[in-house]
């Protein structure tokens, strides 16, 4: 013990400490894209001198990585961005969003410490934004919000705040508080100095803006009624106890909101600020059995993410590992903690825009990409020395149903291996019943586009053309087996067996899900997102 106390790194705790890991949790259109890049230029900016009026316009890396995105389609994962920030490594990792929303999206929530939820001031809480947050509640991340578009009119701010508390049972606590009507935005306050940030709009964007601080004073003389009606609302939420509180916003509790509009950088370098300030740094991660590992412990991490064929000349099998512990060294030996077999990490690299930098060192907190790792699969522990397993990632509630068959029946064994393999790497849901046979599976994802990709792996990889059949289900839900028996001859519902030998039944429509529960109260019916 003693030794291996000797032995590890004290710059561990170090970079830990110096870790924030976060994702964004938003709808289609929030502006995840045009924040993403904002914090980049805000990043880089101060970061290099100079950069603020020099060319960093929009277009660099980050605009290739969603280009790249769109342009290949389902082939391509962007991973994470790194990038340093005050005295902090800022560690980005994407949620898939828009056709591509799949498992991996919810399954990035379990490598992140904090998520960011971004919402369009005039759309509020949208459907993908809900689903994302639940996930979040049930792993207990600490959310920041950010409400963006507030250059837009027609918001109201104190409403959005009753929206958030609602719909979502956190306490929403402003950092900052918008002077001037959405539409009209003339700035912030402050709210815990008191002080203006006076928005001052560059052209484009392409420039990070550079707000102006104001005293409250000057702030009064200058805006006048618009800061005097900022100045009601801030000492509204004031006597609501709306403040910001470390405590109880690690505990998943409140929330602390920012107003921004990204498209014009107002308002991102509060977010950085925040998240340096706020978000909880990478820390001891519990292991299967509930036991933390502290992070000065040897090297450690999970696969969260697994991705094949991302590089069409050689359909590469790539493993993404958050790092829980010690330091990961590219070459390191580490053990597979499912097999008990040694694994070589030759191949580390970081994905950030077009280019795969190849990483030889990463602290906790930090994404590795581990190519041609085709034994790890999602959930899978790796660790060096001190062996350690951490808990499996949960399976998420599949939406989306099809009958798969071969088309060519000769090919049947080719077909059974590839659909095993998509299973193992946590692609798709292979779920069978009686009544459809052992020969004809029945897939479950959470996005349509999971069918794309095993269509594409059925035929590139397992060289088995496949036939699919949408099924007329819309929601699943975990049972057990004097429940699946009553629900077997029921209409609009079928019942089968998932590889890991949960019972699910399927419904054609929530209303019909309820219809039944409601006529039948002591019908198992458990909602598979929200099972432990
Ligand atoms: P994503 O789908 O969440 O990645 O959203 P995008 O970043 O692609 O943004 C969707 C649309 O909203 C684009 O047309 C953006 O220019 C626009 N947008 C993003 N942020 C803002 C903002 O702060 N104000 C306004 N007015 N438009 C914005």
């Amino acid at each position: 013990m003693t030794q291996l106390a000797d032995a590890s790194n004290p710059n561990v705790p170090v970079e830990a400490r110096r870790r924030r890991t976060f994702a964004v949790i938003s709808h289609p259109d929030a502006g995840k894209s045009t924040l993403t890049e904002a914090l980049l230029l805000h990043a880089r900016a101060i970061n290099h001198a100079g950069a603020v009026h020099g060319k960093a316009g929009r277009g660099g890396t980050v605009s290739d990585w969603m280009e790249m995105e769109k342009a290949r389609g389902i082939s391509v994962t962007s991973a994470a961005i790194q990038f340093e920030y005050a005295d902090a490594v800022i560690n980005l990792v994407d949620t898939p969003g828009h056709a591509d929303f799949s498992e991996d999206t919810f399954r990035v929530l379990s490598a992140v410490d904090a998520a960011v939820m971004l919402v369009d001031a005039n759309k509020g809480l949208e459907p993908q934004t809900m689903k994302l947050f639940a996930v979040c509640k049930q792993r207990g991340l600490p959310v920041i919000t950010v409400i963006n578009k507030w250059d837009r009119p027609g918001a109201s701010p104190l409403a959005l705040m009753d929206e958030i508390q609602n719909r979502t049972g956190l306490l929403p606590t402003p950092l900052n508080w918008p002077v001037g009507e959405a539409g009209n935005l003339r700035g912030v306050m402050d709210r815990r100095s008191g002080d203006f940030l006076r928005f001052t709009r560059t052209p484009g964007g392409a420039t990070a803006a550079v707000s102006t601080r104001l005293s409250a004073a000057a702030a009064a003389d200058e805006e006048g009624l618009e800061w005097e009606n900022a100045t009601d609302e801030s000492e509204l939420l004031d006597v609501e106890g709306q403040n910001h509180d470390s405590e109880l916003f690690l505990a998943g509790d409140t929330t602390p909101v920012l107003f921004c509009a990204a498209v014009a950088n107002f308002g991102v370098q509060q977010l950085l600020d925040t998240l340096v300030e706020f978000a909880p740094p990478a820390e001891a991660r519990p292991d299967i059995e509930g036991v933390p590992r502290p992070v000065a412990s040897a090297f450690s991490g999970f696969v969260f993410k697994v991705q094949s064929g991302m590089n069409t000349a050689h359909r590469d099998h790539v493993a993404y590992v958050r790092v829980c512990s010690g330091e990961f060294r590219r070459g390191m030996i580490v053990t597979h903690a499912a097999t008990g077999r040694p694994f070589a990490t030759k191949y580390a690299q970081q994905l950030f825009g077009r280019e795969r930098t190849v990483i030889d060192q990463a602290w906790p907190g930090d994404i590795v990409g581990l190519v041609n790792a085709s034994a790890l699969r999602v959930g899978d522990s790796i660790f060096e020395d001190e062996p350690v397993e951490y808990p499996p990632l949960p399976l998420f509630s599949p939406e989306h149903f099809r009958a798969i068959r071969p088309v060519d029946s000769s090919k049947h064994k080719q077909f059974r291996r590839g659909i095993e393999q998509l299973d193992h790497e946590g692609v798709i849901q292979v779920m069978r019943s009686e009544l459809r046979g052992e020969q004809a599976p029945v897939l479950g994802a959470v996005g349509p586009m999971q069918f794309e990709v095993v269509e594409d792996r059925m035929v590139h990889d397992f060289h088995a053309d496949i036939r699919m059949e949408a099924l007329p289900y819309q929601v699943a839900r975990r049972t057990d087996k004097a429940s699946a028996l009553l629900l077997a001859p029921m209409r609009q519902v079928e019942v089968f067996t998932r590889s890991d030998n949960t019972l699910l039944a399927l419904f054609s429509t929530p209303w019909r899900l309820q219809a039944i529960h409601r006529e039948n109260p002591d019908l198992v019916l458990i909602d598979i997102a929200n099972a432990t």
